[in-house]
């Protein structure tokens, strides 16, 4: 098992927030190595290159954990796409890639499992079995290959959250676990996203919140209301999309003549950097423990987040430096004024 960080997550984030970075899907989709619908992360066998690429990005904007590209990478979802006979080596090769260049920094690899679409609450017995098993699976060979904890992530329902929980608490490793959230109030099987935070934490999950779905602006009231009813560590992972309360999640975004935008035409919606360092800011004023960025995630968004929880990191380097800018800096040059009328208006 590949040698890892001394400090594990449970001792950083009693010494404070600690930074996530996701988007790896939707990032290296844009990239051009994974296919936009089905989503699987092809891109762990296909390009590992372009995977080890973008973990160095995230690590090198000040991300604490590196995230094992096994979202989607289980059973049922690469039968989709006539790849089941790649399961264990995209698996293991995942975390092996996020292994290689956590320790490149002194960043944690987290496991990680999400939604199944297998799960099923008017059956649930027979969906939990078949859910379980391909949990286990997947994180049978995590925890080979080296992981310091899992995260249970876009979880639709609380019974498939606490299915994710006891398999990673059966492994005797930190639980994060955080629930998506399509419906106005609660998840999928009736649970108010509050109650189902304060469930999971009551059922041992270290670290409890939301990801993915809601951008900064409707995420953060309801991780308000969570950080005020569960005493443990609370994550926070929203969209960097301007979702509102007429279009909550970036599932809900349209265009002014009505047209949906998700998944792939969102770039209207887009946050800035400014607002997502924003957000950042709140979530930490608010005792967000575990503060990150899910789908639409890139590496500017996540030192800008950095930065604003006070650090200096490597990509700080190249930071703006407006102030240079031969039009619109500081020590604009008489022959450059003449630029500003068309530019400033
Ligand atoms: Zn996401």
């Amino acid at each position: 098992m590949p040698a890892r960080s001394k400090r594990g997550i449970l001792e950083r984030l009693k010494s404070g927030p600690v930074l996530g970075a996701e988007g790896y899907v939707f990032e290296l989709e844009r990239r051009g190595y994974i296919k936009a619908g089905p989503y699987v992360p092809e891109v762990v066998l296909d390009a590992p290159d372009a995977l080890r690429e973008l973990h160095r990005e995230f690590l090198r904007a000040g991300a604490d954990v590196m995230v094992a590209l096994t979202y989607y990478a289980h059973r049922g979802k690469l039968k989709d796409v006539g790849r089941e006979n790649d399961l264990e080596a995209m698996n293991r090769q995942a975390v092996r890639i996020a292994n290689e260049v956590a320790r490149e920094g002194d960043a944690l690899v987290a496991g990680d499992i999400c939604n199944t679409w297998a799960y099923d609450p008017k059956n649930k017995d027979a969906s939990s079995r078949v859910v379980r098993a391909m949990y286990e699976e997947q994180l049978s060979w995590a925890v080979e290959e080296g992981i310091d904890f899992v995260i249970a992530e876009t979880n639709d329902y609380l019974g498939e959250a606490l299915i994710a929980l006891e398999v990673i608490k059966g492994l005797k490793l930190p639980a994060m676990v955080t629930l998506a959230s399509t419906r106005p109030h609660q998840t999928w099987d009736g649970y108010d996203y509050v109650d189902a935070c304060k469930i999971l934490a009551d059922h041992g999950a270290d670290i409890v919140g939301m990801n993915c779905d809601r951008g900064p602006a409707t995420m953060l009231p309801i991780i308000e209301q969570v950080r005020s009813r569960v005493s443990g560590y609370v994550a926070m992972q929203p969209v960097p999309y301007k979702t509102e309360a007429a279009m909550p999640t970036f599932e809900s975004l349209k265009t002014a003549d009505g047209t949906n935008v998700f998944p792939i035409a969102l770039e209207p919606f887009l946050c800035t950097r400014f607002e997502m360092a924003d957000y950042a800011r709140r979530a930490q004023a608010l005792g967000v423990n575990y503060i990150g960025i899910c789908c639409g995630g890139s590496p500017h968004y996540v030192r800008a987040i950095a930065e604003a929880l006070g650090r200096t990191v490597p990509s700080s380097k190249y930071s703006p430096a407006i102030e240079l800018h031969p039009v619109i800096g500081t020590r604009v040059e008489e022959k450059e004024k003449e630029f500003l009328v068309d530019w400033k208006g």
